[in-house]
C-alpha cells in the first residue's frame, strides 16, 4: 500500500518536473525575444529594477511551503540563466564571433604568398622602434635570412613617460619602408590617430593598433574603412569580450582583415612585465575566427624566457608570434630588457623549427 502510494507521488513529481521544464523553456523563448527587442533598442540586457520588481511580485504571491528566501534564490538562478542565454545569442551575432569550427579568417599579403591564419605559424619580428637606417638594415638582413616577411617598423612609440623616446615619426616610417623594400619584406607599424591614415598608407603594409588604443573607437572605425590588414593588441586590462568588441568596431566598419595580438595583461606579478593568459588564447581561438598572434616580448618583458614562451605560443593553437629583435639590445632606445639579440633570435627560430 505504502509502496504504491510512493510510486503515485513520484509519478506526480515526474509530471510536475516536465511541466516546469516546459515552462522554463517557454520563459527562455520569451526572454530571448525580449533580448532581440533590447538589441534593436540598444538597451542593456541587465535591468536591476525589472529584476527587483519580479522578485517582489513573487514574494507577494508566494503561498508556501517554500519560504520567500528560497523562492527568491531559485528565481535568481533562473534570471542568471536567462541573462547568459541573451548574452550568448547577442554574441553569436557579432561578426568576429566564430560561427563554425572550421571558419577562419586568413590574411593574405600583396605577394599572395605571405599569410596569417588558416593553419600556418607566422612570425612578425623586428626592433621595438626604428632608431636608425643601420639598425633596421642589420635586423632586416638577419630576419630575411630566416625567411621572415613581416617586419616591425615602429615609428610612433606611446611610452609611459612623456620624457622617454617617442619614436622617429615619419622619418622612421621612411627608413622602415626603404629597408623592407631592400629585403622584400612587409612593414607593420603602430598608428596613433586616425589623422595619420593617409600618411601611413605611403609606408605601411599592415596597420597596428597598440594596447593603449584598443578602445579608441574613432580610430578603430576609421581603420574599418581601409583595405589593408589591421593588427589589434589587447588593452592593458581588457577582458577577452572587450578585446573582441574592439575588433568588431573595425570589422563592422567594413574591414574584415583583422589580426589579434595577445600581449598579456597587467596583474600583480612583478617577475614578468605582463601576464600572458595561455588559456585565454585557446578561448579566443574558440570564440573568434580571426587570426591570433602571441606577443612573447611585451607579455614577458624579458628575453631569457623567449624560447619557452615561443614554444607555449606555438603549442597554444595561436597563428604565430611577435618578437622584438635588436642588433644590440642593451643600448636599445626602448624595451632594452626584452629585445632579443640576433643570435638569440636565431636560437628561438631553431627551437621552434622555423
Ligand atoms: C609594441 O608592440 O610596440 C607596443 C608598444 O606594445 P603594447 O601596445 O602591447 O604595449
Ligand atoms: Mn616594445
Amino acid at each position: 500500500m505504502t509502496d504504491s502510494r510512493l510510486q503515485e507521488l513520484r509519478s506526480q513529481v515526474d509530471v510536475i518536473n516536465l511541466q516546469i521544464l516546459e515552462l522554463l523553456n517557454q520563459r527562455a523563448t520569451v526572454v530571448s525575444d525580449i533580448g532581440k527587442v533590447q538589441a534593436q533598442l540598444g538597451t542593456s540586457f541587465y535591468d536591476p529594477q525589472r529584476e527587483a520588481f519580479m522578485l517582489e511580485q513573487l514574494e507577494r504571491n508566494n503561498k508556501g511551503p517554500f519560504s520567500n528566501e528560497t523562492i527568491k534564490a531559485l528565481f535568481r538562478e533562473i534570471f542568471r540563466a536567462s541573462m547568459a542565454l541573451e548574452e550568448t545569442e547577442a554574441r553569436a551575432k557579432i561578426l568576429v564571433q566564430r560561427k563554425s569550427p572550421d571558419q577562419s579568417t586568413v590574411i593574405i599579403l600583396p605577394d599572395s604568398l605571405t599569410k596569417i591564419g588558416g593553419g600556418g605559424f607566422s612570425i612578425i619580428a623586428g626592433s621595438c622602434a626604428v632608431e636608425s637606417y643601420d639598425q633596421m638594415d642589420t635586423v632586416a638582413a638577419a630576419l630575411s635570412e630566416r625567411g621572415i616577411k613581416m617586419m616591425r617598423g615602429m615609428a610612433y612609440k606611446p611610452r609611459t613617460s612623456p620624457y622617454d623616446f617617442q619614436g622617429m615619426g615619419e622619418e622612421g616610417l621612411k627608413i622602415a619602408r626603404q629597408v623592407a623594400n631592400k629585403y622584400g619584406m612587409f612593414v607593420v607599424s603602430e598608428i596613433m590617430d586616425k589623422s595619420q591614415i593617409e600618411m601611413f598608407s605611403d609606408y605601411v603594409d599592415i596597420f597596428w593598433v597598440g594596447a593603449r588604443n584598443m578602445q579608441n573607437s574613432f580610430l578603430l572605425n576609421a581603420l574599418g574603412k581601409i583595405r589593408q590588414p589591421v593588427i589589434l593588441k589587447n588593452g592593458l586590462a581588457a577582458t577577452m569580450e572587450e578585446f573582441l568588441y574592439a575588433a568588431e568596431y573595425i570589422v563592422s566598419s567594413g574591414n574584415p582583415n583583422v589580426i589579434l595580438i595577445s600581449r598579456g595583461i597587467r596583474t600583480y606579478e612583478k617577475w614578468t612585465r605582463n601576464t600572458l593568459d595561455i588559456g585565454g588564447i585557446a578561448v579566443l581561438k574558440l570564440e573568434s575566427h580571426l587570426p591570433l598572434i602571441v606577443d612573447i616580448s611585451h607579455s614577458a618583458g624579458r628575453r631569457d624566457i623567449a624560447i619557452p614562451m615561443g614554444r607555449a605560443a606555438k603549442a597554444s593553437g595561436a597563428d604565430g608570434l611577435m618578437v622584438e629583435v635588436h642588433p644590440n639590445p642593451p643600448v636599445a632606445m626602448s624595451d632594452s630588457k626584452q629585445q632579443l639579440s640576433i643570435p638569440q633570435f636565431n636560437a628561438l627560430m631553431d627551437a621552434l623549427d622555423m
